[in-house]
């Protein structure tokens, strides 16, 4: 009789029935067919076909026991990155999820790599993680590297090194991480036969050596330990340890101790079927061979983090020598092989839609298979711990500098956010930002696996209004405490020019006065402890600058001022601010880095237009600006905005009236505006020949409305020709 040999996609589908009898073959083979045609005349370095690459990967994952679903997108994870099919068309013919996971193992395969310290590598593989919507993905990606680490050897060496390094930074540690022991220890045996060869051939040899010199003495404790078992009615099945090339190297390493020193150890494994048994076993050794003191932990009691579960025990074996035994449940052997994947293989019915729920399904069925220790509180932590950690992925961006940096940060983090993650510098004088190489906004949630540039100018300085986006606390706290310095900075200027005018009116030298001591008095009696403070009070209007003259003047009374005219009350107001950027809103986007232009200033109101400057943004300018034509501008330069709806504030606006030049004229406008609600912070008087006075004002106001309802109640004032609105800022003197 002959045995037909299969075709490798009849055996994988063979493979695949034998766990999961109800798998869609039909769709394997789809799958199948579509990569070959895909991949078709596509060859490996090894000189084979390219389609044994994704038929390997799907291979692995079979062997982990995966769905359906992972498999067909295991066969499939290379076809959009490396061939014309489309991520449409994998939807179409496979399904959203096989079309997500490729998309997700396409995804992870983007990301940059340079070598990384110990916590950027842990950054890292944490960003891995959360970039999987699913933990198939990862599973489908790691055995994908699997597969391309079990065929190295056909690159050249420095390929070999960078992709070796890469798989011991990232890839051996997710796989540790998942629980995936196995995977891990395999990854780790090539990673060192590539990235220190000399080490691993000397291994290699020593280990086969040993292996053999020991031989007798393992089976013979085997054979202890099995009659013992059976003596006791104990089901247990013992064996000898496979060999982790790297582990005993890296214990060398570590402790410098010599190869016989670390190989020494002989290590047995006893899997047996429940965890009463583990602990029976357990007694049983001990009561046959001494246990070194120190040497005992119990994982099933309390588990490590990626859930491995066994009972660790060295004794003292035959002929004094060491032996460490572990013990443990057929299940807790598979978590421990397996990990998070060990629990795949049960979800096959694709109830689970959610993708939280495909994440912690592993974790809650394996809560539910230890109820009985829920009232352990380590092993709950040690739950939790996972949980959490797994859990924050959700709430986590990881993005990178440009040098490769990686930075972990809550999701909704803003360029602005990862500008103070780098230094308070860069935050503060963050303009915008560049993400993968295009200019964002800076509300611009970031991504994980963004590269993002901070532009960043000396001028510039934190906003008020960051602290409505920005998600991270450094970023706030920083934010508040430079606005903080600066409105004491600016309290203490006004302040000091308030009393300087003040003293001036009353013939004071300022000079003086704020050298002497006669100050520090005043502040005393004011109950402040310094001069300064004394000074930024009467710059935040609390004290007006008047009460502090009267100190100083005990016997005067001040009379009040003769010629408290318009222009002097502008002498007390700051220049006018230029419009908060916010204010503004680029079409399709939020806000951009962007000022308002000084040639014609416009106001909320006004039609507008944005033009992309090199290097300084975006400026607004009215749609009526005389300065378009000069400006020789680029039409792929012009960027449509509008105004926000909601627009708090005032904004700086210089009007000009006509008026017969008569007496009491000024009066009447200025009342006229201030009937408007609108402050007047600059006035100008020129008079003409023709007997005419040209009356020039700053006034604030809110919108191009308001202005032109005060415009009309300033023409009705008797006397006055015309009232308008002047365009131009600069230069305006
Ligand atoms: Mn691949």
């Amino acid at each position: 009789m002959s045995v037909a040999t299969l075709t490798e996609i009849e055996q994988l589908i063979q493979d695949v029935q034998s766990f999961s009898p109800d798998a869609d073959a039909s769709l394997i083979r789809l799958a199948y067919d579509f990569s070959a045609t895909a991949h078709a005349g596509q060859i490996r370095r090894s000189g084979e076909p390219y389609l044994q690459h994704p038929l390997a990967v799907a291979g692995i994952l079979s062997f982990l026991k995966l769905d359906v679903t992972a498999i067909v997108a295991g066969l499939l994870h290379d076809t959009v990155e490396d061939t014309v099919a489309t991520q449409e068309e994998l939807e179409k013919k496979f399904g959203k999820d096989v079309a997500r996971l490729v998309d997700g193992v396409t995804k992870i395969g983007k990301i940059p790599f340079k070598s990384y310290e110990e916590k950027q590598a842990e950054n890292f593989r944490k960003m891995v993680l959360s970039m999987a919507d699913d933990i198939r993905v990862v599973f489908i990606k790691l055995a994908d590297r699997l597969h391309n680490m079990r065929t190295l050897e056909h690159l050249e060496e420095t390929k070999q090194k960078q992709i070796a390094q890469e798989t011991i930074e990232i890839y051996a540690p997710l796989a540790n991480r998942l629980g995936m022991s196995w995977m891990k220890q395999e990854l780790e045996d090539l990673c060192l036969q590539y990235l220190n060869p000399d080490a691993y051939a000397m291994l290699k040899l020593r280990v086969a050596k040993r292996d053999e010199e020991r031989y007798q003495y393992i089976e013979s404790v085997i054979a202890i330990a099995c009659e013992t078992l059976q003596k006791a009615g104990l089901s247990g099945e013992v064996k000898g340890r496979p060999k982790h090339l790297f582990g005993v190297h890296q214990k060398m390493e570590r402790q410098g101790i010599s190869f016989e020193e670390v190989y020494d150890l002989t290590a047995i494994r006893i899997i047996t079927d429940t965890k009463l048994n583990c602990y029976a076993i357990l007694g049983l050794i001990h009561s046959i061979w001494p246990p070194v003191p120190g040497r005992f932990k119990d994982y099933i009691a309390t588990p490590r983090s990626n859930l491995y579960q066994s009972l660790h025990t060295t004794v003292l074996g035959p002929q004094g020598e060491h032996v460490e035994f572990q013990i443990r449940t057929a299940q807790m052997h598979r978590i421990a092989e397996y990990g998070v994947a060990a629990h795949w293989r049960y979800k096959e019915d694709g109830a689970i839609t959610d993708r939280d729920e495909k994440v912690f399904s592993w974790l809650r069925q394996f809560v539910e298979w230890h109820k009985d220790l829920s009232d352990n509180r380590q092993f709950m932590d040690s739950v939790k711990l996972d949980l959490f950690h797994l859990d924050l992925f959700h709430d986590v961006v990881f993005a990178f500098t440009p040098k490769g940096e990686v930075k972990e940060l809550p999701a909704g983090s803003t360029p602005v956010d990862f500008a103070y993650a780098i230094h308070t510098e860069v935050g503060h004088h963050c303009l915008g930002a560049k993400v993968n190489g295009k200019i964002v906004s800076l509300r611009y949630h970031l991504n994980s696996g963004d590269t993002v540039e901070v532009i960043s100018s000396a001028n510039q300085v934190p906003h008020k209004g960051w602290l409505k986006f920005v998600r991270t606390t450094r970023a706030k706290a920083r934010i508040k405490h430079w606005l903080k310095g600066e409105e004491q900075k600016q309290g203490l200027e006004l302040g000091r020019r308030l009393l300087e005018q003040e003293f001036r009116r009353h013939h004071l030298s300022s000079a003086q006065l704020f050298k002497s001591n006669e100050l520090a008095r005043v502040a005393q009696e004011f109950g402040v402890e310094t001069v300064e403070e004394l000074i930024r009070m009467v710059g935040y209007g609390r004290l007006p600058a008047m009460q502090v003259v009267t100190k100083l003047l005990p016997a005067q009374h001040s009379e009040p001022g003769k010629d408290e005219s318009i222009s002097e009350v502008l002498l007390l107001k700051p220049q006018p601010a230029l419009l908060e950027a916010k204010a503004v809103k680029v079409k399709g986007s939020g806000d951009v880095l962007m000022q308002i232009s000084k040639c014609c200033h416009p106001i909320p109101g006004d039609r507008i237009m944005g033009y992309i400057t090199r290097g300084r943004g975006l400026t607004i300018h009215s749609v009526t600006c005389p300065n378009w034509e000069a400006l020789d501008y680029e039409k792929e330069r012009l960027v449509e905005v509008e105004w926000e709806t909601d627009i708090q504030g005032t904004h700086a606006v210089r009007i000009s009236v006509v008026a017969m030049n008569q007496t009491g004229v000024l009066a009447k406008v200025s009342s006229a505006i201030s009937s408007c609600q609108a402050n007047i912070s600059r006035a100008e008087i020129t008079t003409r020949d023709d007997g005419k006075a040209v009356l020039d004002f700053v006034v604030d106001i809110a919108n191009t409305l308001h202005l032109d309802r005060m415009l009309q109640a300033i023409e009705r004032v008797d006397g006055v020709t015309t009232a308008t609105r002047r365009r131009g800022w600069q230069g305006s003197r």
